[in-house]
């Protein structure tokens, strides 16, 4: 297939001699594809905005000794709001750098990228909260990456949950108060309590459709969870130092 056209996102790009740039693109059918967008920065270039993070459409590539060109794009959405807010736009940078761990080469993640699609729509056109995006956005990326954190039971004892429990991000999941109780000294000191309503949020979110997070919002606790669970991606991604800030009112 010398010329081919896939749906994607941009999620990286590096710039390369005068006029070129190298982009990386998530397909939901191909996952990882590695592009050059030839004279992208040259000032009258069509290919000049498809060339940029969180643009979203169908680009046509040409393969050639196995390397891919970007011949054009049917640009779908380039979210400008979000690209010209700065706070949005450091949520929107941590998705991408999640994305850039998580996405392989000949492998398709159709629904990572409708998740991302959607809460690309939600960071750039919603009113929620970007930090309640971001929340539903790693809880739904942590699930199709296997890694929820067990919010049903005990992960130490196994004992099924009903009310308060702690959190222990390092174990990646819920411990029952006795437990906890057993643990405080251990190398990893205390595990922080956890309401009954934060993890039943851990709990549901990440087993519900992805649109319906915009419910939290009306959940006291639901800034309770996203600190638990972020807590629970840094210890599996290491993506602190692009994490954006928690939620504070
Ligand atoms: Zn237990």
């Amino acid at each position: 297939m010398p010329s081919f056209t896939t749906p994607a996102i941009v999620i990286r790009r590096a710039d390369y001699g005068d006029y070129d740039r190298m982009i990386t693109l998530f397909s939901p059918e191909l996952g990882r594809v590695e592009a050059i967008a030839r004279g992208c920065r040259r000032p009258k270039s069509q290919l000049m905005n498809a060339a940029e993070p969180f643009t979203s459409g169908e680009f046509q590539l040409f393969t050639h000794r196995e390397r891919n060109s970007l011949e054009q794009c049917q640009i779908s959405d380039s979210y400008y709001e979000l690209r010209s807010d700065y706070d949005r736009l450091r949520h929107g940078v941590y998705w991408l750098k999640l994305l850039d761990t998580a996405i392989l080469p000949d492998t398709p993640a159709p629904e990572l990228f409708i998740v991302t699609l959607r809460a690309l729509a939600h960071l750039n056109y919603g009113e929620l909260p970007p930090e309640l995006v971001t929340f539903a956005f790693e809880c739904h990326f942590m699930r199709l990456m296997g890694l929820s954190p067990r919010m049903d039971a005990c992960v130490r004892c196994g004992k099924p949950l009903d009310g308060d429990a702690c959190f222990d991000a390092d174990t990646g999941g819920a411990v029952c108060l006795d437990c906890a109780a057993s643990r405080r000294e251990t190398m990893y000191g205390a595990v922080p309590r956890m309401s009954n309503g934060a993890r039943r949020i851990l709990l549901k979110t990440p087993r519900t459709q992805f649109d319906k997070f915009q419910l939290l919002f009306e959940r006291p606790e639901w800034p309770e969870a996203a600190r638990l669970m972020r807590s629970h991606v840094n210890l599996r991604m290491h993506m602190e130092k692009f994490a954006p800030p928690l939620y504070e009112k």
